[in-house]
């Protein structure tokens, strides 16, 4: 084994890893990257079909976004953000509060997803206490919704393998089921559907919203839950029912914002305006760490107050803001800008969805799914009674492996094989992609 990779696996406890299968198959050594290309020590590339963790947008080693982190080094590397400010923030503030829906006008600053999560929900909390609405104190949230591993956002996530050993540290908080077409809590086919899935939220709403502080809702598609895509319809419903129940509404972009659903973010799939919206993976392209949580003003105001009266909102983080990732950040939304991504992906994404159809009709796939240049193909043990595969069989594994001899760099949640596509790729690149996929997915029942 290379002397490198010895030495990672003397030293480095990796995430989301068994170390003990590391011994086998130890990581890939990455040299360097370019546009949608991972480059390891041996000369191989990989495609890196999941925008190395659903964060790159406009490809690796962009130039636009290395010349702003470079400038800005040169001037402001990191200040503390209580009491000092800074151009790349301010600037970068205006320009969310301009593409966000309408209302969210004031920014809070973190460093990841996770965090910009624990924002909103201490920000909703607090909006009641300060009103002396003292009894809004809990939240709901969606069976296969997944905000983070910090443990405020996995007690509002869905309870999974990643999660399910910490459940006795989680505060308590109200699951209603999931828009999860495919396999209907409700038992009804798609013909028979009338959106009965949202009345157990309608129910609950109407029993106990006086305790509720708001809802959190990934717009659009659960991401880590499972790739799941469900209709703008229900998220419309979901924040119908939060403005008549007087709860607040969080919509969670950290995965669905900066374009991935075809529009900037998922919330305008429906038109909604929520009270809080969470970004932070595609915020610098994927080139530095941070996060954003956006109020409106209304929210802003429950706070604003003399110092003595207690409403200030007491959260931050040492890194909060920093001038490099904010330049970064910036320098990603000129991108979008410059390159016109949103409308060159009008183009690309239905290439792809026409192209995940042709997976439908091979024996392992149960479901495919997609929305804008994310795509999800559910694999099941039987086709016509959906019986999902077992954690032993450790399918997401086989297609990891057969991904990367195809060069394709597949890390499939459980057994749903994803694509979460750089928005940069072009249509030959896709076309590869493509190909490659279904030779990997067929060769699962061959
Ligand atoms: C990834 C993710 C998070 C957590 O973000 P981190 O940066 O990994 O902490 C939160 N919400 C959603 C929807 C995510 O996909």
């Amino acid at each position: 084994m290379d002397k490198l990779l010895k030495k990672d696996l003397k030293f480095i406890w990796h995430p989301y890893t068994q170390m003990k299968d590391c011994r086998e198959m130890p990581p890939i050594l990455i040299k360097r990257a370019e546009g949608i290309k991972l480059f390891d020590t041996k000369g191989n590339f990989y495609y890196d079909t999941i925008s190395s963790w659903w964060c790159n947008v406009h490809g690796h080693n962009h130039p636009k976004i290395k010349e702003a982190i470079k400038k800005q080094i040169d001037s402001l590397e990191h200040v503390l953000f209580a009491g000092f400010t800074h151009k790349p923030a301010i600037r970068l503030a205006e320009g969310l509060v301009s593409l966000a829906p309408v209302g969210l006008t004031k920014v809070f600053f973190s460093d990841n997803g996770s965090t910009a999560v624990e924002v909103a929900l201490k920000m909703s909390f607090q909006y009641w206490h300060n009103k002396g609405e003292r009894k809004k104190t809990k939240f709901i949230s969606l069976d296969y919704g997944y905000h983070g591993d910090t443990l405020g956002a996995m007690s509002v996530s869905g309870v999974n393998l990643f999660n399910e050993v910490f459940t006795p540290l989680f505060f308590s908080s109200y699951k209603v089921p999931s828009p999860y077409c495919y396999r209907c809590p409700m038992g009804k086919t798609k013909e028979a559907c009338s959106m009965d899935c949202i009345k157990p939220l309608e129910k609950l709403l109407r029993e106990k919203s006086e305790k509720i502080s708001a809802i959190i809702i990934e717009p659009m598609l659960l991401g880590a839950g499972g790739m799941i895509v469900y209709p703008g319809e229900y998220l419309k419903g979901v924040s119908a029912l939060a403005k008549r129940f007087n709860v607040h509404l969080i919509a969670d972009e950290v995965a669905t914002g900066f374009g991935r659903t075809g529009k900037m973010f998922a919330c305008e799939h429906a038109g909604i305006k929520p009270d809080f919206i969470c970004l932070s993976k595609g915020l610098t392209s994927g080139y530095l760490p941070l996060a954003a949580t956006l109020a409106t003003d209304k929210t802003h105001k429950a706070f604003y107050a003399d110092y003595e009266k207690r409403k200030t909102f007491y959260h931050g983080h040492t890194y909060t803001a920093n001038p490099i990732s904010c330049s970064a950040a910036l320098a990603s939304l000129e991108v979008f800008q410059k390159e016109r991504t949103l409308e060159k992906i009008q183009e690309v994404a239905p290439l792809l969805h026409n192209g995940l159809e042709k997976f439908r009709c091979l024996p392992s796939v149960g479901d495919v799914r997609y929305i804008g240049l994310i795509g999800a193909i559910e694999l099941v043990k039987n086709k016509k009674t959906k019986q999902a595969f077992g954690i032993r069989e450790r399918i997401g594994l086989e297609v990891y492996k057969k991904g990367l001899k195809k060069n394709l760099v597949l890390r499939p949640l459980g057994s749903i094989v994803y694509l979460f596509l750089p928005l940069c790729i072009k249509k030959n690149e896709l076309k590869d992609v493509l190909n490659k996929a279904y030779v990997v997915i067929k060769s699962l029942s061959d």
